[in-house]
């Protein structure tokens, strides 16, 4: 599986979830506001879930849904 994860930080309260959770993808990006680590290609990257690791996309995915403000944008690329 492929996942394309992006933030919205124009909507994100920096509630701390997502990169307290899942740090090898999501970083505080300032003021608590969440970003895409640049070192997985930043905002919009693509990750390989083969590569990064299942658990760690299954996590992307829950995060996802349980981001208060709804400001994590996971795209399913490909299955
Ligand atoms: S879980 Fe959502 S609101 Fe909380 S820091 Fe991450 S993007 Fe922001």
């Amino acid at each position: 599986m492929k996942l394309k994860v992006s933030v919205d930080q124009d909507l994100c309260t920096a509630c701390a979830l997502c990169y307290d959770d899942v740090p090898e993808v999501y970083i505080d990006a300032g003021d608590g506001i969440a970003a895409v680590k640049e070192e997985i290609g930043g905002d919009g990257a693509i990750i390989d879930c083969e590569e990064i690791g299942k658990e760690i996309c299954d996590k992307v995915l829950e995060v996802t849904e349980e981001c208060p403000s709804g400001s994590l944008i996971t795209e399913v690329v490909e299955e």
